[in-house]
């Protein structure tokens, strides 16, 4: 991911240091690739438009014009701008409630929900010493209940029995009890997906959330989506109260136009990238470590 991106910035940045002294037209150039390469990388135009904006207003400052390495100081700008695109710090989980504390999962299906809900768990396992549960609400596809439970069995995390015919919120509230009585730290809660977002999933998504008051309600979206995952996001962070995002498939060879827009289009952070299969491939997400990746 990002790969033409940072080669289109760097092929623009080049030529701009190469030149030493810069007037306002050159920058104005300079900007132009560079809104062409963000609009090429499926970055949304409104966040677009903004990041040149905000840059071009820093970058044609007289101290900026006027400094002996003015290119150098673009690329500084732009570089500290696209960190403020994608949220600044980076946001890590809230789990300060008492326990257990219950973390809701959203998203499409397919999107990487079932997958990510293994690998958080994991994660607070491992490197958090929390003890956590793990319970599978998606009683629309026979087999996801199963797939967590094998997943959990991986991963050595344990997982709520199966109950044929129980309702979403009703294994939910069994989920949180089954916590409380055995002493979990913490209960993931993978919902339903569904093809697209519409009525019942929301519908199901506010139940369980009104059942279980969770701490982080963490949307899944595909990166590989691009500008369908923004969309995605928008429609859940209205209906569902999402708290943070998770990211899955940045392993892949996608544009990058959905990590770029997300913060800026939804006002959600996004707390965790998924980075491939296993059960371990997902890292924290870092805005500085991205933008030093597309700027080299
Ligand atoms: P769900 O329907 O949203 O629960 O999706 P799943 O968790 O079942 O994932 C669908 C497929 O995507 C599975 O084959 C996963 O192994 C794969 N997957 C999930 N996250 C990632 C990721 O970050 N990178 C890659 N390459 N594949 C992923």
């Amino acid at each position: 991911m990002f790969e033409r991106l940072s080669g289109r910035l760097g092929e623009v940045f080049e030529r701009l240091t190469k030149r030493g002294a810069l007037g306002e037209g050159d920058v104005d150039e300079a900007l132009r690739e560079v809104r062409v390469a963000l609009l090429e990388a499926d970055v949304a135009l409104p966040v677009v438009k903004s990041f040149v904006a905000k840059v071009r207003t820093r970058a044609v400052g007289a101290e900026v014009l006027r400094s002996v390495t003015p290119g150098q100081m673009v690329i500084k700008i732009v570089n500290d701008q696209l960190v403020e695109m994608l949220g600044g710090e980076s946001a890590g989980l809230s789990l300060a409630a008492v326990p257990p504390v219950p973390i809701m999962m959203v998203g499409l299906q397919g999107s990487g929900k079932t997958t990510s809900t293994a690998k958080i768990a994991k994660r607070l396992t491992d490197r958090e010493k929390k003890k956590v549960l793990m319970a599978s609400l998606d009683t629309r596809r026979p087999a996801a209940q199963e797939q967590l439970k094998i997943l959990g069995e991986q991963a050595g995390i344990a997982t709520l029995p199966i109950i044929a015919g129980q309702m979403p919120v009703d294994i939910a509230k069994r989920a949180l009890q089954a916590a409380r009585l055995q002493g979990f730290d913490v209960v993931m809660l993978d919902t339903a997906g569904r093809l697209h977002v519409d009525e019942a999933l929301m519908a199901e998504v506010a139940a369980v959330h009104a059942a279980t008051q969770p701490a982080e309600v963490l949307l899944v979206a595909d990166a590989l989506t691009g500008q369908d995952a923004v969309n995605v996001a928008e429609q859940f962070k209205s209906r569902a109260g999402v708290t943070g995002i998770v990211l899955t498939r940045m392993d892949g060879d996608g544009r990058g136009g959905a990590a770029l827009s997300m913060r800026a289009i939804t006002g959600c952070p996004i707390k965790l990238l998924g980075t491939g299969e296993k059960l371990d491939a997902l890292e924290a997400f870092h805005p500085d470590r991205i933008a030093n990746r597309i700027l080299g």
